[in-house]
């Protein structure tokens, strides 16, 4: 790559499931990567392969406090993401995105660097619209057991946007909805997971509630190339662009799926369902494929292929 194309990329949240796959793609690219993370839900393992190359770099901090670091671009996606763990310690749940959004749209404006910023789907709450569109504005409980993540996350675009109206910083917001694949925590209670470990162990499938809710699952790889798509794209893209897999499934049709794939004879085992669960989650992609040229690729079958043989090898 020459040297003009070639950047000093921080990526916070890298050794996390979904930062450790963009740390490899941005190294894939030819760029510097610093990776920062203070390993609360990520882990040494997810980035042990990139700790040799000498373009990769890993910083061990918390971004509630400050940091001063010269780098061209940043890609901000430290924060626990699965409820488990982002309800173990919601007050640094909140200080992450919150503080954690100050201090890295605080180093952007000093560096004049364009910044990334992983929101989520959970922005909109359990949502009374369907498929859930930017425009948007979402149905979320404040002071539920979920408001640490989905407020935290909503304060961080405001952030974002008043960094970009106030200072003219150059910001990218995606909206993530759920995504799985290899490197995903075995422990994090998200249903992929949760379901493919079971399955393997011949354990009981916890389905919560009747398993009608239903969820739409992007694989990392598709979802990798739909962020690095929007952080190259001009300018005024700044989104909130939604970011996920249109691909609509009942938690239920997910467990049958995982039982296939894995030919596991576990039995389904119904257990209640947490509080402020949302119904129904589908991204309606249209602004990703008209602005950004970009559309999930990859199928639920092949994208548990890749999955499943993941924790098989680490079980
Ligand atoms: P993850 O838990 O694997 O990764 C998060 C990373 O952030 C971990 O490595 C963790 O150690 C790190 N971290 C947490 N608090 C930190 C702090 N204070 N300082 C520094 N590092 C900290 O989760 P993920 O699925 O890879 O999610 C990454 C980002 O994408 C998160 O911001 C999440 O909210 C967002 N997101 C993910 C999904 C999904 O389905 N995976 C959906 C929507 C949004
Ligand atoms: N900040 C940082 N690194 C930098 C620049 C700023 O961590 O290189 C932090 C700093 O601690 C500050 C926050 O980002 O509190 C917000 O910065 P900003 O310049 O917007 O605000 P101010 O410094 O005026 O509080
Ligand atoms: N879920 C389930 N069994 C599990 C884990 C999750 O039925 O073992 C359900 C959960 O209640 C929710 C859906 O699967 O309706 C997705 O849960 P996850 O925590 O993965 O993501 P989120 O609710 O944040 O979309």
């Amino acid at each position: 790559m020459k040297t003009s194309q070639r950047k000093q990329i921080l990526v916070t949240g890298g050794a996390g499931f979904l930062g450790s796959h963009l740390c490899e793609r941005l190294l894939a690219q030819g760029h510097d990567v610093m990776c920062l993370d203070n390993f609360f839900t990520g882990s040494r393992d997810n980035i042990l392969h990139l700790l040799d190359n000498r373009r990769f770099e890993f910083i061990r901090h918390d971004v509630t406090f400050p940091i001063y670091l010269e780098v061209d671009e940043i890609f901000n996606l430290a924060c626990p993401a699965s409820p488990i763990h982002y309800q173990h310690d919601p007050v640094q749940t909140t200080k992450t995105s919150v503080h954690g959004a100050i201090n890295m749209l605080g180093l952007a404006k000093r560096l004049r660097a364009r910044i990334f910023q992983a929101s989520t789907s959970e922005v909109y709450g359990d949502p009374a619209m369907h498929p859930q569109r930017e425009d948007y504005w979402g149905n979320v409980n404040p002071i539920g057991l979920r408001a640490c993540y989905d407020e935290g996350k909503r304060c961080a675009e405001t952030l974002f946007f008043d960094y970009h109206r106030q200072h003219g910083l150059e910001v990218k917001v995606a909206r993530i909805f759920n995504t799985y694949g290899p490197r995903m925590h075995p422990n994090d209670g998200r249903v992929v997971s949760n379901f493919i470990v079971q399955a393997l162990r011949g354990e009981p499938i916890t389905i919560y509630g009747d398993g009608s809710q239903t969820r739409s699952f992007c694989y990392v790889d598709d979802l990798v190339d739909g962020i690095l798509r929007l952080m190259a794209a001009p300018t005024e893209l700044t989104g909130p662009v939604n970011l996920g897999n249109p691909g609509e499934f009942t938690i239920r049709e997910l467990a049958e799926q995982v039982l296939r794939m894995t030919g596991s004879r576990s039995k389904l085992e119904f257990k209640p369902l947490p509080s402020d669960d949302p119904r129904q989650r589908r991204p309606d992609i249209t602004l990703a494929r008209e602005t950004l040229g970009w559309e999930a690729r990859i199928p639920l079958e092949q994208g548990l292929r890749p999955t499943i043989d993941y924790f098989a090898g680490i079980l």
